[in-house]
């Protein structure tokens, strides 16, 4: 099959906030850090993205649909695509199970009104993913989930695809503790020379607002020329999910 990698970035907008951004409206701060994300740090990742012909899975929750339609709307173009991040992003461990529920059919409600098309794909906001959402996954006929940790490779749980995702994969935790964007490159570099020896996919995460600054998104443009050099293939989310369910 030959080593893959998937670049993922989590659309998260103000939703992104503590508790959905509930009580955040005016804390005008932290929510135009948020908006920059979309407005400054989405373009800057799209056009590094497009440089190397590179697709992406945009996950986004269903306000951040409603909040911005045009650019969550363009996030579908070929080769991208958008997957479902709850509607709220409120994370489902702290929901009870009928809000679990509707978070579900909410998000997915936003996204057909916003992008035109149902999501196949879920990540559960803060990677929270409970029973009750995977049972309302798979009722609803979701294809693949990316929020758990059991494996590297892409695996199945309860019938689902998973696609596995880690806190060091990701962009976020990273830049919670250091604004040098070296170790996050050397982490996604040491994972990617990992992925083409073990001939395996891997799943990187990122946040628009935080790897789509100026002096941080060089780390996707090193990451995909290291990959594009070793022959690595670069997939959505939706083909690998694809791929596993067919083998
Ligand atoms: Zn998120």
């Amino acid at each position: 099959m030959g080593a893959q990698l998937s670049v993922t970035v989590d659309v998260d907008g103000a939703a992104g906030l503590p508790r959905g951004g509930a009580g955040y409206e005016h804390r005008l701060s932290c929510w135009s850090e948020r908006t920059y994300g979309i407005t400054a740090g989405l373009p800057r990742i799209l056009g590094v993205l497009e440089a190397f012909a590179a697709p992406a899975t945009f996950y986004v929750p269903g306000v951040t649909a409603e909040r911005h339609p045009d650019e969550i709307a363009a996030l579908a173009d070929a080769p991208h695509e958008v997957a479902h991040h709850g509607h709220t992003h409120r994370f489902p461990n702290t929901l009870p199970a009928d809000e679990q529920r509707s978070e579900l059919i909410e998000g997915s409600a936003a996204l057909v009104s916003v992008v035109g098309m149902a999501p196949r794909g879920y990540r559960a906001p803060g990677w929270e993913l409970t029973r009750v959402t995977l049972d309302a996954l798979r009722a609803a006929g979701f294809a693949w989930d990316s929020s758990l940790m059991g494996d590297d490779r892409p695996y199945t749980v309860d019938g689902l695809v998973e696609l596995p995702v880690h806190w060091a994969l990701d962009d976020a935790p990273h830049f919670a503790h250091t604004t040098d964007p070296a170790g996050l490159l050397a982490v996604w570099l040491a994972e990617l020379a990992a992925a083409v020896d073990e001939d395996r996919h891997l799943t990187v995460t990122l946040h628009p607002e935080i790897l789509g600054r100026a002096h941080r998104v060089d780390v996707l443009r090193r990451l995909l020329d290291a990959a594009v050099t070793a022959g690595v293939e670069l997939v959505t989310h939706s083909a690998v999910a694809a791929a596993v369910a067919t083998a």
